[in-house]
């Protein structure tokens, strides 16, 4: 049932120890949320998870479906079934959201999409998350308004169908509007078989998923873990009492 199982990882960017010892288990049908002050290294996390070359692997282990991952490159990962979203997708004039979505498949499942059935496939999915067909033909992110650019980056999580999906801070600077379109989202494509861990400053998430597990990370650690109380603590106090206590 253990889906991610991270023990005492430790990690380096440019010769800054930045985690430093990092325990996690996600069980699948699991949703964790992770906060921590600016800095605290949450998005280093995820790129790590995800096999970032830029961060530097110092000790431990990340197992994903009890198989040792940590020597994996980023493609190899992604295959595997660990998506981390973009946190500021680019334009890109000339290639669709349909076609973007169809090389990405492709990429992650190693086989060619046919046109049809990805088509068809993608229509189906943006049926579920009522989004309009028109949408699959635009450029991508070109014009995009923030819950477009979501929009995107939800059928993307979608058609990837990944077993672990990391969002990493996907609900800064959007209106309520996009943060629907984000969280039901992922309420929608949450099951038994995968798992989320979802990087936010706002507890926002609480109002559409109940997340099993709330964490929060400071200095490159997980000083604490509880359960929605937790982020609700949080946005009370801040984080004054964690960093007094560590
Ligand atoms: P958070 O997402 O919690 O705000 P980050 O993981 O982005 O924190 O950053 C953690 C620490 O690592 C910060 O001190 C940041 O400056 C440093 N860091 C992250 N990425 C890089 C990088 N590519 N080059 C240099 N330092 C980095
Ligand atoms: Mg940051
Ligand atoms: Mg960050």
């Amino acid at each position: 049932k253990t889906l991610l199982n991270i023990e005492d990882l430790h990690s380096r960017v440019e010769d800054k120890d930045i985690l430093k010892g990092i325990d996690l288990k996600v069980n699948r049908g699991e949703v964790h949320v992770i906060m921590g002050p600016n800095g605290a290294g949450k998005s280093t996390l995820g790129n790590i998870l995800a096999g970032h070359p830029k961060h530097e692997y110092v000790g431990g282990r990340i197992e994903l479906d009890g198989r040792d991952i940590t020597q994996l490159s980023a493609d190899g990962r992604a295959k595997e079934g660990i998506f981390l979203s973009f946190q500021y997708p680019e334009e890109i004039p000339g290639l669709t959201v349909e076609e973007f979505l169809r090389t990405a498949k492709g990429a992650v499942t190693e086989k060619r999409q046919s046109y049809m059935e990805f088509r068809r496939e993608l229509h189906s999915r943006m049926e579920d998350l009522h989004m309009d067909r028109s949408y699959a033909s635009r450029y991508l992110n070109v014009g995009f308004s923030g819950g477009e650019k979501k929009k995107t980056e939800i059928l993307q999580l979608a058609t990837l169908d990944p077993k672990l999906a990391i969002l990493d801070e996907t609900d800064s600077g959007l209106d309520v509007d996009a943060i629907r379109v984000v969280y039901e989202g992922v309420k929608k494509l949450r099951n038994e078989n995968n798992a989320f861990i979802i990087i936010t400053h706002y507890n926002k998430v609480l109002e559409y998923l109940e997340p099993d597990f709330v964490h929060v990370l400071h200095q490159g650690k997980i000083v604490k873990s509880g359960g929605i109380e937790v982020a609700n603590e949080i946005e009370k106090q801040g984080y004054k009492g964690i960093k007094e206590e560590n």
